[in-house]
């Protein structure tokens, strides 16, 4: 066997930590990086002709640049407008371009009986993660926490029908944090396949969806080690699917020696504290990030069943002792850099 060239070693390893596919230095791979939706987006299109591809890439940065003031909760725009007629408990006619976001996740929460909450905007609010400004302590009282977690704001409490919301709860408040990276970009890979291409990465913060190839062989990616700064394991990708990593990491404070993280268990209204990531592999962006949310609050005792119910196939937990929680179709795909502490390995999906 021929050794690596020491320089393709290192790219891989670049490519790896930026979890995204990379070039190879003779191929034919174009990129472009904006921030948009609260995050780094990194775009690469492979075997297009560089106009098409810089087309396409500034339709997708003017697409996305839209839907961050669309959705977001905590700036003036239609979701914040959104939130304040529910809070009247008012029947009126729903955004049309919200609607199909809100459809689906109304539908997405129903299946995961509720662990995915994305009308728990007062509660992030509560905790401090709705801005853009770095989380701080100390966390709040626990009698604000209980008076929210007790009026129980859930999807089933709107009724979405010919294009009009009306909301029975007045707690419930939409914060999309939980699904827009991943609505947003199946939108974008849709908005490049119209442009004619077959072959490209959209990586939204290391959360990402694939289409194609890398040229002569799959797309390769890496996940985060929760607990580290390099990689945990790489997987390849192959004909269109998305990888989205819901982590303890990435928002979070500390005070007085607890972590206090961003994905808050709509049950207890605390951070969710069984696990410390969790990675799915699913063809559509929108589910894999609803589910990676979702089965983060599940933790090792649920996740089995919620991942069946909303038809996910692929799902690597990492808990706090390291030991890693998969189905079987995952450990064929994950290669790990380093042999973990200890693997559980649960029944087929
Ligand atoms: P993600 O990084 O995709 O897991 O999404 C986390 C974000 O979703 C948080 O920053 C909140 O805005 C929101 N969120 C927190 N907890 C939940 C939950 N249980 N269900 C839905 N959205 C949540
Ligand atoms: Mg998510």
């Amino acid at each position: 066997m021929v050794p690596a060239h020491p320089f393709r070693a290192s790219l891989l390893l670049v490519c790896l930590l930026l979890k995204a596919g990379c070039s190879q230095p003779e191929n034919p791979a174009q990129h472009r990086q904006f921030f948009a939706l609260g995050t780094l987006i990194d775009l690469t299109i492979y075997g297009s002709d560089t106009t098409t591809a810089g087309l396409a890439a500034t339709e997708l940065e003017q697409l996305f640049t839209r839907l961050h003031s669309d959705w977001h909760a905590w700036q003036p725009g239609t979701l914040q407008e959104t939130n304040r007629r529910l809070a009247m408990l008012e029947t009126f006619p729903a955004d049309t371009d919200l609607l199909p976001l809100l459809r689906e996740s109304n539908r997405l929460s129903r299946l995961s009986n509720g662990l995915f909450n994305p009308v728990i905007g007062e509660l992030v609010a509560l905790w401090g993660f709705h801005s853009d400004a770095r989380p701080d302590g100390p966390p709040p009282g626990d009698d604000r926490i209980q008076a929210l977690v007790s009026q129980a704001p859930s999807v089933t409490d709107i009724t979405l029908q010919d294009g009009q919301l009306q909301n029975r709860n007045p707690a419930v408040r939409y914060d999309l944090g939980g699904v827009a990276k991943g609505f947003a970009v199946d939108r974008g890979i849709e908005l490049l396949q119209t442009h004619g291409i077959d072959n490209a990465i959209l990586n939204a913060g290391g959360d990402l969806r694939a289409i194609g190839r890398h040229g002569g062989r799959p797309w390769r990616i890496g996940i985060r080690d929760p607990r580290g700064t390099g990689v945990l394991a790489s997987i390849e990708l192959d004909g269109g699917e998305s990888v989205f990593t819901s982590g303890d990491y990435e928002r979070f404070f500390d005070h007085e020696g607890t972590r206090y993280h961003h994905i808050i268990d709509p049950r207890t209204g605390y951070p969710a504290d069984a696990v410390t990531s969790v990675t799915v592999i699913h063809p559509d962006a929108t589910t894999a990030d609803v589910a990676a949310t979702a089965l983060f609050v599940a933790g090792p005792e649920l996740w089995e069943s919620i991942a069946r119910q909303l038809g996910i196939r692929y799902v690597m937990l990492v808990d706090h002792a390291g030991t890693i929680h998969m189905n079987p179709a995952m450990q064929q795909r994950v290669r790990f850099d380093n042999a973990p502490a200890a693997i559980r390995l649960s029944k087929p999906l």
